[in-house]
């Protein structure tokens, strides 16, 4: 028997950037698993990066690492979260990648003399990598980066319009998102400049099959008619998403309005109707009115853009609403605490996080919330760059003063955090790191242990240095212990405080496994450690 032609779903975006589009795919993905399809997501960006990882987290936003070592846009791990499913590296492609491949086949000889062109080689090439990612699915979602019409993501527009020509128009759904602008004076929903983005997309040779319209306030329903008129999509394919209280309640609001209805007819697909039950309480539990609330002080340098943290954010709600509580986030300014060294702010807050970074700005500002949160009992979660401060923290509070990362103090004496052998002299090249998915050993008895419920486990990484073995045995001298080890022994993975009453911190990103419907056991801990407080 021929196997199932995969369906596919193009969501693109006009009006303007920052409508949640990606929230908007992860929900389409989000509704249709929940009717039983097997379904895929693929993010298409149109920067000449080959990858997120080199690019700076303050303008785009977190690098998500995918369990194959994949650094990639932020938007994966909405994808990830909503479809509660692991995702990989043929999920994110952006233009670098994909001219780097036309590039590299050219100079190999394989295209015998042709003129190399965008249209058709980087189309082709693109159309390539959307169809591979495709496979096996019943339904692969891709979204386009972008606003249509930016010079940029001409390509990728394109692609996924010859896309229609390649595996039938009747295979592909064009799902376009757009933003209905609210004006105060005449209190009017407008739909004009969404009508004009149709006809920007249409000039690009895509009629839109469903449409998607975001506002900040609650749009009247007078507005479908009226965009389903000047656009030409059917009314029943219009979804108005006004802002909602929480990201999750995207896929019940987009269930209500029937956009699941209006692809699967698109597409020419039929299925149960969607099982969203658990998502539906997983939605009241994250709106109510909760019993307590913590607040959570997190050490950063990136102190204006919460993108930058995004799942590390999503990780603590996650854990806090299955504790009934909310939880506030409070910025503190490593910089700002490197200099003055007030603790007032950590004093302030019910525990600390220290998340992932790179580099020197605000590390010791960072160390100095660590040296607190050793000292004064407070309950800390260390993340990646929040485990190696902390052993750093620790080796000074037991009067080590210049111990230090081999990242930050080339030469210093007492170098607790340092590069393993194999990465020596590339510091500073991208794809150097211990990227993905990296088996752990925890000792039994720890508190990281508990939390689990096990003692092997599989976390994510994106990192360069190491806690230095040379120093492991006087940890519990420092007030410290290694708790979770690499199989073999050989490298750091956790850390718990001794006779505190929460210090855990992993060389690895828990943050990236967190679901709001199973948050993650070491976010657990931390928030039912404010909690009980
Ligand atoms: N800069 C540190 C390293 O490369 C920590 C990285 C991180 O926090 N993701 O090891």
């Amino acid at each position: 028997m021929a196997e199932k032609a995969t369906k596919y779903i193009f969501v693109t975006g006009g009006v303007l950037s920052g409508l949640g589009k990606g929230i908007t795919a992860a929900s389409i993905g989000k509704v249709l698993k929940a009717r039983g399809f097997k379904v895929n997501l693929q993010k298409c960006d149109p920067y000449l990066n080959v990858d997120a990882g080199t690019l700076n987290p303050r303008e785009h936003g977190e690098c998500f690492v995918t369990k194959d070592g994949a650094e990639t846009d932020l938007d994966l791990g909405h994808y990830e979260r909503f479809l509660d499913q692991e995702l990989t590296q043929s999920s994110s492609i952006m233009s670098g990648r994909i001219f780097t491949k036309v590039i590299e086949d050219e100079r190999n000889g394989m295209h015998q003399g042709d003129t190399i062109q965008i249209i058709p080689h980087v189309t082709n090439a693109i159309q390539d990598a959307v169809q591979e990612a495709g496979k096996g699915y019943d339904v692969h979602i891709v979204e386009i980066g972008g606003t249509v019409g930016d010079y940029e993501s001409l390509a990728f527009v394109e692609a996924i319009r010859e896309f229609g020509l390649r595996v039938g128009r009747e295979n592909c759904a064009y799902v376009h998102v757009v933003y209905l602008p609210y004006l105060s004076v005449s209190h009017e929903t407008k739909t004009k400049p969404a009508q004009s983005a149709v006809r920007d997309l249409r000039g690009l040779g895509i009629t839109p099959d469903i449409l998607v319209a975001r506002s900040e306030r609650p749009a009247p329903e007078s507005a479908k008619k009226k965009l389903s008129l000047f656009c030409g999509v059917d009314e029943s394919a219009v979804a108005l998403l006004p802002n909602a209280q929480t990201i999750y309640e995207v896929p019940l609001t987009l269930l209500q309005a029937g956009i699941d209805d209006a692809i699967c007819k698109k597409l020419g697909i039929t299925a149960d109707v969607a099982q969203m039950g658990d998502w539906e309480s997983l939605v009241s539990l994250a709106k109510k009115q909760h019993n307590t609330k913590v607040t959570v002080g997190v050490v950063a340098k990136y102190m204006d853009n919460a993108d930058t943290y995004m799942s590390v954010f999503e990780a603590l709600r996650h854990a806090a609403w299955h504790q009934d509580s909310d939880v506030e986030i409070k910025w503190i300014d490593a910089e700002e605490l490197g200099k003055t060294g007030n603790t007032a702010e950590l004093e302030s807050v019910d525990g600390i996080v220290v998340p992932g970074g790179f580099g020197n700005r605000g590390v010791e500002g960072k160390i100095k919330a660590a040296i607190y949160a050793l000292k004064n009992k407070k309950p800390y979660l260390g993340l990646c760059l929040g485990m190696q401060v902390m052993v750093i923290g620790a080796a000074r509070n037991a009067g080590i003063d210049d111990a230090n990362s081999t990242e930050f103090s080339a030469d210093t004496k007492n170098p607790v955090i340092h590069t393993m052998e194999d990465q020596k002299g590339k510091e500073n090249t991208g794809g150097t790191m211990r990227l993905g998915d990296y088996p752990c050993k925890i000792t039994t008895g720890s508190k990281s242990e508990a939390l689990y419920g096990d003692s092997d486990i599989v976390e994510r990484h994106r990192h360069r240095y190491e806690a230095n073995n040379a120093y492991r045995e006087q940890y519990e001298s420092w007030g410290i212990k290694a708790v979770g080890v690499s199989p073999d022994g050989e490298l750091v993975e956790i850390i718990e405080g001794i006779d505190h009453p929460f210090l855990v911190a992993s060389q690895f990103h828990p943050e990236f496994k967190s679901r709001p419907n199973r948050p993650h056991p070491m976010f657990n801990g931390f928030i039912g450690a404010l909690v009980a407080k």
